[in-house]
C-alpha cells in the first residue's frame, strides 16, 4: 500500500510535500511530483501539506484516478 500523487498536483507541483516525508520518496518528474509506492511508508504525513489535495491513500483512489498509480510506478521502474 501507498499514497499517490493525482490529478490537482498535475501543473501544481508546488512542492511542499517532498520536504515533509520522513523517507524522502517524493521526486519531481515531468508534469507532476510522485511517490515511489515501494518506499513510501504510508505514514500520511504529506497529505495535509498539500494545497490542493493531490494526495490520497492507494485504497481511496478513485477510478478516474487509478492511472496515478501504475503512473508513479512507471516513473520509479
Ligand atoms: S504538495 Fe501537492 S501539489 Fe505540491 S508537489 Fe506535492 S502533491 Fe503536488
Ligand atoms: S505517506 Fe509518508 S512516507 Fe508516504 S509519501 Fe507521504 S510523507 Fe512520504
Amino acid at each position: 500500500m501507498a499514497y499517490v500523487i493525482t490529478q490537482p498536483c498535475v501543473n501544481e507541483k508546488s512542492g511542499e510535500c517532498v520536504s515533509i516525508c520522513p523517507v524522502d520518496c517524493i521526486e519531481e518528474g515531468e508534469d507532476q511530483f510522485f511517490i515511489d509506492p515501494n518506499v513510501c511508508i504510508d505514514c500520511g504525513a504529506c497529505v495535509a501539506a498539500c494545497p490542493v489535495e493531490a494526495i490520497v491513500d492507494e485504497n481511496d483512489l478513485t477510478p478516474e484516478n487509478e492511472s496515478f498509480l501504475e503512473k508513479a510506478e512507471s516513473f520509479f521502474a
